[in-house]
């Protein structure tokens, strides 16, 4: 009899949970990944970064566990198809796995849990990818959090050594079951290319941390960890991640905050996958005009910010975190486009695409959110830049042609579009 463990978006052998438990069940341990054809069907840019990434990391992990004298089981279908044919092939009798909060993850698991199952097989399942999950940090009356400020401080008064040590997976390694060298699918196999644009790399350093709070809202300067990547496939350690942070900015810690944040409002409030979190703001009237959709999407509206953040997306994959809050805002306040459409684009777009995080963000830009800033605050696209690239070397870098003639004028005024917003919103939201 053996144990599995099913890597998912935990792709690493150190301080992983469920593997962890997997190597001390007793049993030998095999090691799963599943490239899933239900997701990678929906994908349509066939040279996708992040499934380029997934397929170096498991080639990476494959070589490491041949080291081990084991090999990785790697397989390419539908996980419940997948599942069928692993039980008849391998001996299993307990299976491992880290959590996921999205509604498609908790589906796929209830539907793997019950086949295992029927097979007396029990599926095991551990807080990985979050410091504090579910229902660890509630409100006083039990129910969960919906605005941040208050979470975070119950977040931080919680953390303790205890939720941050590693699981010490390393001292079991000899428990990985012997295997012969298991095959691993191609990209090209599974109709992908790679995408040849450079990965971040994997740590971020003190002296970034110790600077963060000054330099975290300047596009132009290397000032944030560009470690979303990484988080969002589980190849670094969160737990890791925050001793550092708890040593070096309190800043940066209250980000991994956020993301701890997001993952619990979407489960405890999966609606919010769809419909706005407060859904009265569904009433929303969006204008929704498909042309000036295509140039935001294009970083053609006209506002230098705007257009920098929207073609640094588009060619690199990942947005600095200030201007993805310029850029949405400008999509759902100045042109009165569903924030659905834009959460759309960046889930296509990001290399980190998280729904926790886009989702959340996402909301908070529309104001349909959790801590949904009152709606007539908008933020003034312009002044953001004065303010965040003051030399304008951000925008210099991805719109050359700005300041010549060459360069598109404002699709919409600000002036009149902040009104209309704040008038459709009043409207609405007073039922009128
Ligand atoms: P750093 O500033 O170095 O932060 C460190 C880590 O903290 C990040 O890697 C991330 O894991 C976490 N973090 C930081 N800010 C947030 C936040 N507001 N919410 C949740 N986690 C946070 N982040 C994603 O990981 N995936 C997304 O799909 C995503 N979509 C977003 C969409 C919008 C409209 C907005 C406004 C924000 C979004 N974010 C998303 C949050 C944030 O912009 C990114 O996490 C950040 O820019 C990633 O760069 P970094 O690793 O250098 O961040």
């Amino acid at each position: 009899p053996v144990s599995v463990v099913w890597l998912r978006r935990d792709l690493r052998l150190h301080d992983n949970a469920a593997l962890y438990h997997a190597l001390t069940s007793g049993r030998k341990v095999i090691v799963l990944f599943i490239f899933d054809r239900l997701i990678l069907n929906q994908l349509d840019d066939r040279a996708d970064q992040r499934v380029e990434y997934i397929h170096t990391e498991i080639l990476d992990l494959h070589a490491q566990l041949r080291r081990l004298g084991s090999s990785m089981v790697v397989r390419y279908g539908e996980p419940i198809l997948v599942w069928q044919q692993l039980l008849s092939e391998f001996p299993v009798e307990e299976v491992f796995a880290n959590r996921d909060y999205e509604v498609y993850a908790k589906e796929r698991d209830q539907a793997v849990s019950g086949l295992l199952a029927e097979h007396g097989i029990a599926f095991q399942a551990y807080k990985d990818q979050a410091i504090f999950d579910h229902d660890e940090i509630l409100t006083g009356s039990n129910t969960p959090y919906t605005v941040f400020t208050p979470y975070s401080r119950k977040w931080l008064d919680k953390l303790n050594t205890f939720y941050l040590k590693s699981y010490p997976t390393e001292r079991y390694f000899d428990a990985f079951l012997p295997l012969d060298e298991q095959p691993v699918i191609g990209l090209e196999a599974m109709d992908f290319k790679p995408a040849q644009k450079p990965f971040p790399g994997k740590t971020v350093s003190d002296s970034l941390l110790k600077h963060y709070q000054q330099t975290r809202d300047f596009p132009a300067q290397k000032g944030t960890s560009e470690l979303s990547l990484h988080l969002r496939f589980g190849t670094i350690s969160i737990r890791e991640l925050a001793r550092q942070a708890q040593a070096a900015s309190a800043t940066y810690l209250n980000e991994l905050c956020w993301r701890d944040f997001y993952f619990q409002v979407l489960h405890h409030f999966p609606h919010v996958e769809r419909e706005s979190f407060r859904r009265e703001y569904d009433a929303i009237p969006w204008r929704n005009n498909e042309a000036e959709f295509e140039k935001w999407c294009n970083g053609q509206t006209g506002y230098p910010l705007v257009d920098a953040g929207m073609r640094q997306l588009n060619e690199s994959g990942w947005m600095h975190n200030r201007v993805r809050m310029v850029v949405a805002s400008f999509l759902c306040k100045h042109l009165l486009i569903d924030w659905r459409w834009g959460e759309a684009y960046f889930a296509k777009k990001l290399r980190d695409y998280d729904l926790s995080a886009n989702n959340g963000g996402w909301q908070w830009a529309a104001g349909t959110g959790t801590d949904a800033a009152p709606y007539f605050r908008v933020f003034n696209p312009t002044e953001q830049a004065k303010k965040f690239d003051p030399k304008g070397e951000y925008i210099r870098r991805w719109v050359p042609e700005y300041n010549s003639l060459g360069y598109v004028r404002p699709i919409v005024d600000h002036a009149m579009a902040r009104q209309r917003a704040i008038d459709t919103y009043r409207t609405t939201l007073k039922g009128e």
